[in-house]
């Protein structure tokens, strides 16, 4: 483990905003972070942030009095295929780095998610998903840590509890993931090279459609999924019904929304709702953690007016 301190968090978070923490403690392996939990007792630390590639925080840039647990892939990858046929993986590592890993030992499954950026430990948290694909499809257990017990605990699948960008570990902000195992399917020649033309053509949609030359933290807010929230949607807006049915299969899209909504383009300081893709706000010039968040929040109040409910973050705040 090797401990930071007084260290800038827009250092390591995705999106570049962040106030300096601490105790910053890089933890690339399962020894790393139970020295890391030690160093948290010895010291009384009363604060603690889990951190993965930060790439779905949003973080205060007043200083953070406490520890953050900084999860890095470490030099030499933490990931093993097993004699059961799971692949054990550090929370830490990359998510790209084990479907690349899947390629290379002819095991499909995680494709969906090219292009995509996170750690293992942030992926399953937030069942992280992308194109109809699910990070929960391919997790047979997790090993976690539970910081209340000190135990470490291993769940399957079903105690996962995974819902839509949901889990049973982001229901208990006591649990820590350390390990995963996935299931992924063996492929023939045929297979492998399918799922790879997949892996590449999401990578090549993101980059057409996604506005990736500045920091964001990806979607801001939740689709809307919740059946009476899109009928109120379609109450006010009755012409989008034949592309909630078709296009969004149920569901009302966040970026068509805040478009509608007259957001795309807006700017505060140095933040900016992107034109390409309304759901994304993006670090545009040093935006501060109050840029965004005054966008966030006129989305919101804008969209309350118009349909009389609030739309849900998906980015999580940690003010
Ligand atoms: C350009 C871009 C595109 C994106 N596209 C998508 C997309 O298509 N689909 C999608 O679902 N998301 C998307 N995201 C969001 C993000 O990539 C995912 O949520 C990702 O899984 C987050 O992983 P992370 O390691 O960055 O987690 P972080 O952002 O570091 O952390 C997220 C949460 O997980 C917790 N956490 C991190 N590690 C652990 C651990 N080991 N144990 C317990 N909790 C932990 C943190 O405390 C925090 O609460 C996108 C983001 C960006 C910037």
């Amino acid at each position: 483990m090797t401990v930071f301190e007084n260290f800038p968090l827009s250092d390591i978070i995705y999106y570049g905003i962040g106030g300096k923490a601490r105790f910053v403690l890089r933890v690339q392996n399962k020894k790393d972070l139970l020295e890391a939990l030690e160093f948290i007792r010895t010291k009384k630390i009363k604060k603690v942030l889990t951190v993965g590639f930060g790439s779905n925080l949003l973080v205060s840039d007043s200083f953070f009095n406490g520890a953050v647990l900084w999860f890095c892939r470490a030099e030499f990858p933490q990931i093993k295929f097993l004699e059961n046929g799971l692949v054990k993986v550090f929370a830490g590592e990359n998510l790209d780095d084990v479907i690349q890993f899947s390629f290379q030992h002819n095991l499909i499954g995680l494709e969906w998610a090219g292009g995509l950026p996170g750690t293992i430990g942030g992926g399953i948290r937030g069942n992280v998903g992308a194109f109809g694909g699910e990070i929960k499809n391919s997790i047979e257990k997790v090993e976690v840590f539970d910081i209340i017990t000190n135990e470490i605990k291993v769940l399957d699948n079903k105690d996962l509890k995974f819902s839509y960008r949901n889990s049973y570990v982001k229901e208990n902000k006591n649990l820590i993931v350390v390990n995963a195992f996935f299931k992924l399917s063996k492929a023939n020649e045929k297979e492998l090279a399918q799922a790879k033309k997949i892996y590449f053509s999401h990578i090549d949609y993101r980059k057409k459609n996604h506005p990736l030359d500045y920091p964001s933290c990806g979607s801001v807010f939740k689709n809307i999924t919740d059946k009476e929230n899109v009928e109120r949607i379609l109450n006010v807006w009755p012409d989008i019904k034949e592309q909630t049915e078709d296009k969004w299969h149920g569901k009302v899209a966040m970026g068509y929304v805040i478009n509608r909504l007259g957001f795309s383009g807006k700017t505060y300081g140095g933040a900016q709702v992107a034109e390409k893709h309304a759901n994304y706000i993006l670090n545009k010039n040093n935006a501060t953690f109050n840029d965004v968040e005054t966008l966030i929040q006129e989305i919101k109040d804008k969209f309350n007016k118009t349909f009389g409910f609030y739309p849900e973050v998906e980015v999580e705040i940690i003010s």
